[in-house]
């Protein structure tokens, strides 16, 4: 196949050192599928901890970052910085932070977000499109094998509303077909795009038997050993 399963735990505001361990003993007992690449997204300030903790075989994503590698810019983390504890990756919510942080050697999750009303006046298209040009346009030929883009309908996300296997794989077409288009077929073979929206044990076996859903950005279920199972839905 020409890409992996990718499924990445958004741990969001949650966790403290006691809960952290607890989820790096489940993922370091767990039995993951070793053909699924793992990526867990701590809080910031835990980003060190768990990269030094976690097996190697599990990467580790900031959940945001800044643009510049420093400057007087308070509270903000660089893609320098994430770099320097060890962390290979970033969620990344905002395009216009996407080629600083590939410059600097980070691995990107670029999220692809699409609202309930943008979805119900069928403006959905419009909408995916528009955030994905501007994402590709800030990625050089090269870069391209560092990016997977998560597709996130707002709608689903923390709600327990799930885009259906057919929704997800729908949008997820028309961005591969987007990709293949305007920038390469080997682009649009190979790069991953995952689903992110209230993904559970109960339908992840469903989403993942689409052939344009490479994996998941789980937020809520990420925090619990389901989080296996969801990792290994392809199984
Ligand atoms: C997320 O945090 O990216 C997410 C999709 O959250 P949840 O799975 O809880 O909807």
């Amino acid at each position: 196949a020409p890409r992996n399963f990718f499924v990445g735990g958004n741990w969001q505001l949650n966790g403290n050192k006691q809960e952290i361990g607890n989820i790096i003993n489940f993922l370091t007992a767990g039995n993951l599928d070793p053909s699924t690449e793992v990526v867990c997204a701590p809080p910031t300030i835990y980003l060190e901890h768990v990269r030094k903790t976690l097996p190697s075989s599990v990467g580790v994503a900031a959940q945001n970052c800044y643009k510049v590698p420093k400057g007087a810019f308070t509270g903000e983390t660089s893609p320098a910085m994430i770099k320097d504890v060890g962390v290979e990756w970033a969620i990344i919510a905002n395009w216009a932070k996407v080629g600083h942080a590939l410059e600097a050697g980070l691995k990107v999750i670029p999220c692809i977000e699409e609202k309930l009303e943008e979805r119900e006046s069928g403006k959905t298209e419009e909408v995916v499109f528009r955030q994905l040009k501007a994402i590709a346009d800030n990625i050089k030929p090269n870069q391209w094998q560092n990016v997977v883009f998560a597709y996130e309908p707002v709608w689903a996300i923390g709600t327990g509303k799930t885009a259906s296997p057919a929704q997800a794989q729908e949008i997820h077409v028309k961005l591969r077909k987007w990709l293949n288009d305007n920038v390469s077929a080997d682009v649009a073979r190979k790069t991953q795009i995952i689903y992110g929206g209230s993904v559970t044990t109960d339908n992840c076996r469903e989403l993942a038997r689409e052939r344009n859903i490479d994996g998941f950005l789980v937020g809520g279920a990420s925090l619990k050993p389901d989080f296996i199972q969801i990792v290994n839905a392809r199984q």
